[in-house]
């Protein structure tokens, strides 16, 4: 973490709640990053294993030499690797460029093998909401606690409907979808209608041969649980109705040509492999972390509310969304780059504009309520010192930009 700028200076460093923001690094050995689900740092294992990838090794695993086979071995080495965290066959899991590919072969695969109606959680990632929408398709509501409403689903499906999607995890709220339920509904109700689960967010942290049994279709990412950007995994069970998006040489299976990624796709298996040996101790600790930032940030900043924490609900251990009320999102997370927290709105905000999520929106959440969103997400490099300083800084933070606002308010006079 040490190769990025240190924070800006400016403020002075304390511990004070409602004083300035620490803006002059209090920790200047280190960044205190809580976006990781945005992305992840390289695991070790996962560099490891693709040094050789990108030096002394290399090969197109299609080719009929010890070069080409070497490679191809590398690759069906990993895609066992994939297979066995997933609960798969090897022969299930397709390579892709990463999760958006993923997603996107899903939907428009199944549907441009099958065309019907599809279907999707109204809290989908972007990358499955847009191909739904570009197919035609419509979404499914959640409750007010960010969790699919089977009811509204059960009414939702037609016996022509091709596709459901509902992710396994919410990358804004972190709230754990009820999969297997909404697969045996579907199953029941339209026997020939695929199900694909949006694995990206859940795959560092549930086991995924449970998370995603009910599941046709099962999207994962490698950047999301600690391996290189740029490489993912759609698998597709047996029988599931598929065309390829990618036409072009015939790898994997014909359904994904272009040549292998071979290090990213090592990488992620490697990365993958990490993530499930370490999770059972890693999701205790970032769980308890992730409390002790909830309960002391609801408690020190009045008004704020969490999001998709309800008691009972089944959510991700790393992550915690709030809802501020008086501050706006991209101010507060200019203050928190400043002092070197790396945190996230959670809305989409790709060319630089956050717009309303409508994640917030789908669990009857206001704009004004949702301008304020903030999300941390812890992963296994964060620590109890990220957590202290984020206690130290955020309320802080919250404090100066309402206390600019109720200033900027004053009449001129009162000045
Ligand atoms: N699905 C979810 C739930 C995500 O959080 C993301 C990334 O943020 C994606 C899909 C897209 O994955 P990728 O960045 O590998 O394209």
């Amino acid at each position: 973490m040490m190769a990025y700028p240190a924070p800006a200076g400016g403020g002075a460093a304390g511990g004070c709640e409602t004083g300035p923001v620490p803006t002059q690094p209090a920790r200047p050995d280190r960044l205190t990053y809580l976006d990781h689900a945005a992305t992840t740092p390289l695991r070790a294992a996962a560099r490891d294993a693709m040094l050789p990838w990108l030096g002394e090794r290399f090969g197109n695993p299609s080719g009929d030499h010890r070069v080409a086979r070497a490679a191809r071995q590398a690759v069906d080495e990993a895609r066992d690797a994939v297979a066995a965290v997933v609960g798969c066959r090897p022969g299930d899991v397709v390579f892709t460029s990463g999760g958006t590919e993923a997603d996107n072969m899903a939907v428009r695969g199944v549907h441009a093998a099958r065309p019907g109606p599809v279907l999707c959680s109204a809290i989908e990632h972007d990358a499955v909401r847009n191909p739904v929408r570009a197919v035609g398709g419509t979404t499914v509501a959640v409750d007010p606690r960010g969790v699919l409403d089977l009811d509204a689903l059960g009414a939702a499906l037609t016996p022509d409907v091709t596709l459901f999607a509902l992710m396994t995890a919410n990358n804004e709220v972190g709230v754990v979808q009820p999969v297997a339920e909404a697969a045996d509904l579907v199953r029941r109700r339209v026997p020939g209608a695929a199900v694909h689960t949006d694995a990206v967010q859940a795959a560092s942290w549930l086991d995924l041969r449970a998370a995603v049994a009910g599941a046709d279709l099962v999207a994962i990412s490698s950047h999301k649980v600690g391996g290189p950007q740029g490489v993912g995994a759609l698998v597709a069970r047996p029988g599931t109705p598929l065309r390829p998006l990618v036409l072009g040489g015939g790898q994997e299976r014909e359904l994904r040509s272009g040549t292998h990624n071979v290090a990213g796709i090592v990488g992620m298996a490697a990365a993958l492999q990490a993530a499930a040996d370490e999770r059972a101790v890693v999701a205790g600790r970032v769980a308890a972390m992730r409390d002790r930032l909830a309960a002391g940030l609801v408690a020190a900043i009045p008004g704020a509310v969490r999001t998709g924490g309800a008691v009972g609900v089944p959510r991700l251990p790393g992550t915690l969304h709030l809802c501020i009320p008086g501050i706006e999102s991209e101010a507060l997370l200019f203050l928190l780059d400043e002092a070197g927290v790396c945190a996230s709105a959670a809305s989409a905000c790709a060319s630089g504009a956050h717009q309303a999520s409508h994640v917030l929106a789908a669990m009857g959440i206001g704009p004004e309520l949702g301008a304020g969103a903030l999300r941390l997400s812890l992963g296994w490099t964060s620590t109890d010192a990220d957590v202290d300083y984020a206690l130290r800084v955020i309320p802080a933070a919250v404090a100066q930009l309402r206390g600019a606002k109720t200033h900027s308010r004053e009449p001129a006079g009162q000045r």
